[in-house]
Order: C-alpha cells, then sequence, then structure tokens
C-alpha cells in the first residue's frame, strides 16, 4: 500500500471521516481573498489585513519549516435542521450548533496528537508537524478544496457531497513529501440560492462572497462593539453564532454516514439558553459555565449584549424587571445600551417608566442615547 493510502486508513480507521492531502502552495482564490479585502468585505476585522497574515495566507509554507504536505481533516459535530422549538415560557436564546459542543480549538489537536504514533510509524520513524485548527492565518477552506475534502458553497462553508458542511477543518502541517489528494475543481451550488434567501441578513452575496459586516455569526461573536440598530430585529433569538444558510442548504439534508466523534457530543450545551439567567451571570459564573466553549470567544460583555437583544426580539413582558435590573446594576455601558434597547421593543407601560426612571440617573452618553431612541420609539 502507498505511504498516502496507509496514511488515510489509519485517520479513516480512527473515526475522521474526511481527510485529504494538499501542496502548500499559494490557494487557488487568493486573489478572490484580497479583492474581497480590498472590498472591506471583512468588516473591522482587522487582523484580516494585517500584512503579515496576508502573506501567510499567500504562502502557507511560511507557517513551517520545511513543510512538504498539508493533511486536511474534517471532523463532523452534531447539529440539528429543523428549529427545535424553545421552552414554552421566559425568553430562549439559540447557540451555533458548534458552539454547544466544548471547543474545538482544544478538543481537535488533541484527538490528532492520538494519530502521531502510527504516523511516525508509517513514515519510518521520523515525522515532523504542526497542527492548526482555526489557528493561524490560513485560507483553510481554500486548502480543504485543494484536498478533495469539498467545495466553497455560496454561504461560504465548504461544501462535502457526502457529509454536507457541518464539519470543523483542521490542517497538519508535516514534512512528509506526499502525493497530493485530486482537489475539488468546481462547485455544486448552480442554481441554488436557498442560503441567499434565508440569510436574515442579506448578507450572503450572489457572487460568492459575504458581507461579514452583517453577518449574525460576525454581529454577537467577532464584534466587540454595538450590534447596529438596523440589524437587530433581524438577529432573533441568535446569542452565538448562525445555523440558518447551513440548514437549508440541499447538501445538508440528507443524513451522513458518519456519526460525529463522540468527544463531540459530550458535555453539549442544550439548544435552547435561558436569557434571563444569561444576564445575571457575573464575570466569574460566565467563566465557570463557558470555560470549555466557543462561547468565552465573545466575552461575558458580548454575551450579555447579545442575549439582550433577543430578549428584545422575544418581546416578552415578564423580561421587564430583569431588564431593569440589567440596566440599574450591569457596570459594562455595552450591555446597558442594549438593555435600554430591549426594554423599548417590549414597550410596556413599565417598560416605559423605568427607561424615563433611568434616564434621570444614567451617567453614560452612549447609554442616554440608546434611551432617548427607545423612548422615541415607543
Ligand atoms: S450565518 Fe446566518 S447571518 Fe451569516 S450568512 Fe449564514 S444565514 Fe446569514
Ligand atoms: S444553499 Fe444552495 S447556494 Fe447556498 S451553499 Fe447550499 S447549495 Fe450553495
Amino acid at each position: 500500500m502507498q505511504v498516502e493510502d496507509r496514511i488515510g486508513a489509519a485517520i479513516y480507521n480512527s473515526g475522521i471521516p474526511l481527510f485529504g492531502i494538499a501542496k502548500p502552495v499559494r490557494p487557488a482564490h487568493f486573489d478572490q481573498y484580497l479583492a474581497w479585502l480590498s472590498a472591506g468585505g471583512h468588516a473591522d476585522m482587522a487582523y484580516l489585513s494585517q500584512p503579515g497574515a496576508i502573506s501567510k495566507r499567500r504562502d502557507p509554507s511560511t507557517l513551517m519549516e520545511n513543510v512538504k504536505s498539508i493533511l486536511v481533516f474534517g471532523f463532523p459535530y452534531p447539529h440539528h435542521l429543523n428549529e427545535i422549538p424553545p421552552p414554552e415560557h421566559g425568553a430562549w436564546g439559540q447557540l451555533a450548533s458548534y458552539s454547544a459542543c466544548r471547543d474545538y480549538h482544544t478538543l481537535i489537536p488533541a484527538l490528532l496528537e492520538k494519530i502521531i504514533p502510527e504516523l511516525l510509524d508509517i513514515s519510518g520513524g521520523s515525522f515532523h508537524y504542526r497542527i492548526f485548527t482555526d489557528s493561524a492565518p490560513i485560507l483553510e477552506r481554500d486548502i480543504a478544496q485543494a484536498a478533495g475534502l469539498g467545495w466553497t458553497g455560496k454561504n461560504g462553508c465548504l461544501i462535502s457531497p457526502l457529509h454536507g458542511s457541518f464539519f470543523f477543518l483542521a490542517e497538519m502541517f508535516c514534512d512528509l513529501d506526499l502525493q497530493p489528494s485530486p482537489g475539488f475543481n468546481a462547485g455544486y451550488c448552480g442554481s441554488c440560492r436557498r442560503c441567499i434567501e434565508a440569510c436574515p441578513t442579506g448578507c450572503i452575496q450572489e457572487n460568492y462572497t459575504m458581507d461579514a459586516g452583517r453577518c449574525i455569526s460576525y454581529l454577537t461573536i467577532e464584534n466587540k462593539g454595538c450590534i447596529p440598530p438596523s440589524l437587530r430585529d433581524a438577529v432573533g433569538s441568535k446569542v452565538f453564532g448562525c445555523d440558518i444558510c447551513q440548514q437549508v442548504c440541499p447538501w445538508n439534508q440528507k443524513p451522513s454516514n458518519h456519526l460525529p466523534l463522540n468527544e463531540f457530543s459530550e458535555e453539549k450545551l442544550p439548544a435552547w439558553i435561558d436569557l434571563h439567567q444569561t444576564i445575571r451571570l457575573t464575570q466569574e459564573q460566565f467563566k465557570v459555565k463557558y470555560k470549555d466553549y466557543p462561547v468565552m470567544r465573545t466575552k461575558r460583555s458580548g454575551f450579555l449584549r447579545n442575549a439582550a437583544v433577543a430578549i428584545g426580539n422575544a418581546c416578552q413582558p415578564e423580561s421587564v424587571f430583569p431588564l431593569k435590573t440589567l440596566l440599574e446594576n450591569e457596570p459594562e455601558i455595552l450591555v446597558r445600551s442594549h438593555a435600554a434597547w430591549a426594554l423599548g421593543k417590549i414597550a410596556t407601560r413599565q417598560a416605559t417608566e423605568i427607561l424615563r426612571q433611568h434616564q434621570l440617573v444614567e451617567p453614560d452618553a452612549d447609554v442616554q442615547e440608546e434611551i432617548r431612541l427607545a423612548l422615541a420609539r415607543m
């Protein structure tokens, strides 16, 4: 058996269903990526346009000395295609499916380390490597496409014809000179527009690019500031990421033959989280509850900001008092601003009175402005 086949067999036997080999060369869509950056598609994710990051994305060989090949892996994760209804009472928020699993940034390297002894054996005892899971400036979907795992769909996700798109990507750069796998030269979205039509904020463009600044995943995770008022309604009940453009994709409708590895199902967070409890979390409680989950990325202030928006969108009169407590006691300006907006959305007499009373004592100009706008809308 060829070395490439032996490596592939070892990986499949370890339960990883998606695997391919690419070479560390300039990614095929690098120029389109540059054009997207130039057009400002990356919103305020300034780290994407730093010269050092751009040159590493242009030339992946700079990420490891003597790299000869890139092993690319796909790890399916548990997800649901149909909306699970929220509990009947209260205000509830949804996490993107991937973020309900323990953090893949730590889980996946540990899983890949388990196959290293076998790779060492296959390579005759000399195998140097570096593992990346969304942890270095790499155009990883392009590299995965070159390795034959799938193509990048209009929704920006890598789509495998056999497994759909609900999977994590990871790369192992190594110094073995391997034959690359047959890549994906074409995509199979065809004339489909389902993701474009379903996206609540209209951020998916026809030309396979995305206005990241409008995407709910960006707004609720990467975005460190306010969620623009014009987009808050569209965020709905999402408090961390969004699955909609994957849920509607025809390539995700048939079940994959491969179940996610058990590690991704262990200690999974529930499909809906209680937003009244969420906005009461102290910094310490937030850390304890989410320390092993991707939710940590948005930090407590971002998460409570998102929860306040989702509470406003749920529009339950019983949310007025939890929001009052938040508006009066929360030290973070970002969170108080969004709590004021949420009270304005609920717009009961009590909510109005709370905003008027707080207007008299609120020290911050941004929160004052949110209160003014909320009262003007009522
Ligand atoms: S993740 Fe949600 S908001 Fe972002 S492109 Fe997909 S459907 Fe639109
Ligand atoms: S929903 Fe349709 S257009 Fe969008 S990624 Fe899937 S196949 Fe492509």
